[in-house]
């Protein structure tokens, strides 16, 4: 299982994300490292936020899926280096700049974590009628597959060729980051489903609905700090669908060149 190659086609560009820079007041930041063994968690606080009964339920599942998505990635790749978790409401400060809750979730390269905005779940069920906890697991595998892309110097190709591109060209590299991030997603349900059954029926039909009704990390920062709406960097819901069903099915991570393949 060797990175997936990527020829060509990183000719140009640039792109980036962008936060909102909201300051937020004490908002809750739980940083939570998953260290080695699935389910060793140490969790740090910050601020005096009381969680409701409700985030920590959801803490808790978003912990499980981390872990799940631990055991398969440390399955596929050799030396795979494990995120860590945080997870706000309000807003939160990551290397890659401030975020607010409007950010949604994301992933920060630069300090090799995962943003997971719990208020951004009750939005996934009501803004976008996508409910479902498979819903919310896609969100965080969609995550967990940049830093694959991260791992694999994949992230750091496309952002090096900004500066040779137009923002256009950019923005169509950036498609192909997400689309191959909604392709991990769906390995990662592959394998998952292989190693302890989790996916019932209806399942993959939650995280398709996910797939086609949000923009994933709907903003997504740069160094910049300068806001770019996802909507123009993601992809089709189509795309997004097909893309997660190629990874659910297939289980390859080689299957998953985004950026040389003929069609999206
Ligand atoms: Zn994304």
């Amino acid at each position: 299982m060797g990175p997936i190659a990527l020829k060509g086609g990183l000719g140009t560009v640039a792109v980036v994300l962008v936060i909102s820079l909201l300051t937020g007041t004490n908002p809750l930041v739980l940083l939570e490292q998953m260290q080695g063994q699935s389910g060793q968690v140490t969790t740090e606080e910050q601020g005096n936020y009381q969680a409701s009964p409700e985030e920590e339920e959801l803490s808790q599942f978003v912990r499980t899926v981390l872990a799940d998505t631990e055991d398969v990635w440390h399955d596929l790749l050799k030396d795979y280096r494990e995120p860590t978790l945080v997870m706000f409401t309000g807003a939160v400060q990551s290397a890659c700049g401030n975020a607010s809750a409007s950010t949604g979730p994301f992933y920060c390269s630069e300090d090799e974590k995962v943003y997971i905005d719990l208020s951004f779940y009750e939005e996934l069920k009501s803004r976008f009628e996508a409910p479902g906890d498979f819903a919310q697991a896609y969100v965080i595998a969609h995550e967990v597959g940049h830093h694959v892309q991260h791992l694999m110097g994949i992230t750091d190709k496309v952002h090096a060729s900004r500066e040779r591109m137009s923002e256009e060209e950019f923005n169509k590299l950036s498609v192909k980051l997400e689309l191959q991030a909604d392709f991990f997603a769906g390995v990662w349900a592959n394998h998952a489903n292989e190693m302890s059954k989790i996916i019932q029926a209806g399942d993959i039909d939650e995280a398709l609905n996910a797939a086609s009704a949000i923009g994933d990390d709907r903003i997504q920062q740069q160094t910049q700090g300068q806001v770019v709406p996802d909507s123009f960097t993601h992809g089709t819901s189509e795309q997004r669908m097909r893309w997660f069903k190629k990874g659910y099915e297939t289980g390859d991570i080689s299957q998953g060149d985004t950026f040389n393949a003929r069609a999206l």
